[in-house]
């Protein structure tokens, strides 16, 4: 059974800037994970994201997933959490969560 609500690998901040010093293919990014389809989405840093809108109305983020997930979620900005992703997970903006190591402050 999986840790809900943090499924993955569990990584301190500490020992994640080891992994960052030894592993540079491994960018850090601000994600957020649907509970249905166990992807995790990822914010870019300008704000842009394919699958991740701001809704100004509510004042939160609102996720739409991929097909053939029919999940669409509000959150806000506080649940976006770091995540260790490859290049390649980031670039589509979406990775599975086995594929993510969630990064904790302890
Ligand atoms: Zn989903």
């Amino acid at each position: 059974m999986n840790a809900w609500p943090f499924p993955g690998t569990f990584l301190t901040l500490e020992s994640a800037r080891k992994v960052r010093c030894d592993n540079l293919i491994m960018p850090i990014s601000m994600g957020v994970l649907c509970e249905t389809c166990r992807t995790v989405y990822f914010i870019s840093r300008s704000g842009k994201s394919a699958n991740i809108h701001y809704d100004r109305t509510r004042g939160e983020f609102r996720l739409s997933c991929i097909p053939p997930c029919p999940a669409v979620s509000y959150f806000h900005r506080t649940m976006l959490r770091p995540y260790s992703v490859s290049a390649e997970g980031l670039l589509r903006g979406h990775a599975d969560v086995a594929e993510c190591h969630m990064l904790v402050e302890l």
